[in-house]
């Protein structure tokens, strides 16, 4: 069976490789590779490899770097094809989709690839009299990244280009079920003349997650996963005083008002409810529909719901793959049975779907309730697979304290054709990203991605502008250069310094 090693300065290694976790292929049902599992002892060599790196790293200069960026961003975009197949064979989804996050994840690369422009400091002249100040970013250190199955390519590429044009050097612990990806972009990184131990890869589970929180020489933790893991790696990490973002889940909701036009709203909402078999922290998961807009979006979203083409993601013909383990299909399939039982009404069955020749691959069809309440389990947690639930409200502000009750606040959409209602519902709703007729508002890389409440924990949002301030960390020069030769006299005083 074909192992997944780590990769740690410039080379692949089991490590010390006493335990294995297993890689499937969701569309097959079947194990189709082995993960080595990190102990401490590897978290360590690769967090060694990676400081020893960094006193070299931060002294290239900064357009040396940008052009090492340039050079990656180039082999990404021609591997793309293989990277989309990579995460298609291991995660599920389907090519096209893949596609589209090494696509997205390109654009975070891009933006690093402008980091001279970004790192640059600010001067003022004659601060006092003859002297100046200027304040400047540094990097920080070994920056550790600990990414979910979902995002196997972007999410990662969200922290790392950033992390390592600024001057840091990076350890990424990604996830163990989907763990190729990474290796393709060690090696991506190689080509492109990184040098050895700026971009390491660590692959394991908890084991490997603590000894990156407890490290002494990790300065720097970005995670993205779930909330209860996210609300641990931020107390963890901030105890042992690294800096932290922590992106956690979510339950993204639309909100349809009855002016929109409900067969735009409806095809947006299934591509966004049912898109990588709702495996996106930006699924839609919850409608709200607004007065009367109900029952026709109902009936809209189970036409759409049934004409979704479920199949392997290598399949050109499907739109939505497997899901991630047979463990997660059992859980959620144990979601659509409980919220029948709790009343809410079960419009679309994604249960009984089969896969022809994949009769084994952990596929479940769209599922669409009506009728859900806020008390139904359907609606207060994160599924994080096909199901979507409809809600009813009967007015903008019924919706909007609707959805600020919920404890997550990742994502939000509004569809309408009033300007008025759309620029309430932006002002009034707690959430960090709102899509207005827009159902996945995923920020572009030169803005910053982030939510709010229980689906954000740290300070600073992901990539853009906040990426580069998580990334570095601010120096202030005051400086004077007296000449004492002519006669200038520069008394010290023991009080405390104003400006002359
Ligand atoms: P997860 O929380 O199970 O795993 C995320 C990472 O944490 C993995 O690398 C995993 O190995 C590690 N991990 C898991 N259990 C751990 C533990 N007990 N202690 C320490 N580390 C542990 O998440 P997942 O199932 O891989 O991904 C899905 C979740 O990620 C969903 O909740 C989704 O909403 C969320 N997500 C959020 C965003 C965002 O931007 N907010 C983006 C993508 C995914």
């Amino acid at each position: 069976m074909r192992t997944i090693q780590h990769w740690i300065a410039g080379a692949e290694t089991t490590g010390t490789a006493p335990r294995f976790g297993p890689v499937y292929n969701p569309a097959l049902g079947a194990r189709q590779a082995q993960v080595a599992l990190a102990e401490p002892a590897d978290v360590d060599t690769a967090v060694q490899a990676a400081a020893e790196a960094f006193g070299q790293w931060r002294e290239v200069s900064v357009s040396r770097r940008a052009k090492i960026m340039f050079a990656f961003r180039d082999l990404v975009e021609r591997h793309i094809d293989r990277l989309a197949e990579v995460i298609a064979d291991e995660h599920g989804k389907v090519l096209s989709d893949a596609r589209g996050e090494v696509v997205r994840g390109l654009e975070v690369v891009e933006f690093a690839c402008g980091i001279p422009q970004l790192l640059k400091g600010e001067f003022s002249e004659q601060v006092s009299t003859g002297v100046d100040a200027c304040s400047f970013r540094q990097p920080l250190g070994v920056c550790a990244g600990i990414t979910p199955f979902n995002f196997p390519a972007m999410v990662p590429l969200w922290m790392h280009p950033i992390a390592i044009a600024a001057g840091n050097t990076f350890v990424l612990k990604p996830s163990e079920r989907d763990p190729s990806a990474s290796n393709l972009i060690a090696r991506l990184y190689a080509e492109a003349g990184l040098p050895d131990g700026v971009f390491n890869v660590v692959h394991g589970d908890k084991v490997a997650v603590d000894a990156l929180l407890d490290h002494p020489d990790v300065a720097a933790v970005s995670f993205v996963g779930s909330t209860p893991i996210a609300r641990y790696v931020h107390e963890r990490a901030s105890a042992n005083g690294k800096r932290v973002q922590a992106l956690g889940g979510a339950k993204n909701h639309a909100v349809v008002l009855p002016d929109a036009d409900l067969d735009i709203a409806a095809d947006q909402i299934t591509a966004a409810a049912y898109g990588s078999a709702g495996q996106r922290c930006m699924a839609i998961s919850a409608v709200v529909a607004v007065g009367d807009a109900g029952d026709g979006l109902v009936e809209r979203l189970r036409e759409r719901a049934l004409a979704v083409r479920v199949g392997p993601g290598r399949d050109a013909a499907s739109e939505m793959g497997p899901l991630i383990t047979r463990e997660a299909k059992d859980r959620i399939a144990g979601y659509v049975e409980r919220g029948a039982a709790a009343g809410a009404e079960l419009v679309v069955d994604g249960r009984r779907l089969r896969v022809d020749g994949h009769e084994d691959g952990f596929f479940l069809g769209p599922c669409l309730f009506d009728r859900v309440t806020t008390d139904m389990d359907v609606y207060r947690d994160e599924i994080f697979g096909p199901v979507l639930a409809v809600l009813r409200a009967d007015t903008l502000d019924e919706a909007v304290d609707l959805v600020n009750a919920n404890p997550f606040g990742n994502g939000t959409a509004i569809f309408t054709s009033s300007g008025r209602a759309a620029r309430t519902f932006q002002h009034r709703v707690q959430v960090g990203m709102i899509g207005v007729n827009v159902p996945i508002p995923v920020p572009m890389a030169f803005h910053s991605f982030g939510g709010w409440k229980d689906s954000l924990f740290g300070d600073t949002h992901v990539h853009g502008p906040e990426g580069v301030r998580f990334y570095t960390r601010a120096k202030a020069v005051t400086s004077r250069w007296p000449e004492a030769d002519h006669g200038e006299r520069h008394r010290a005083h023991l009080n405390f310094p104003t400006a002359g």
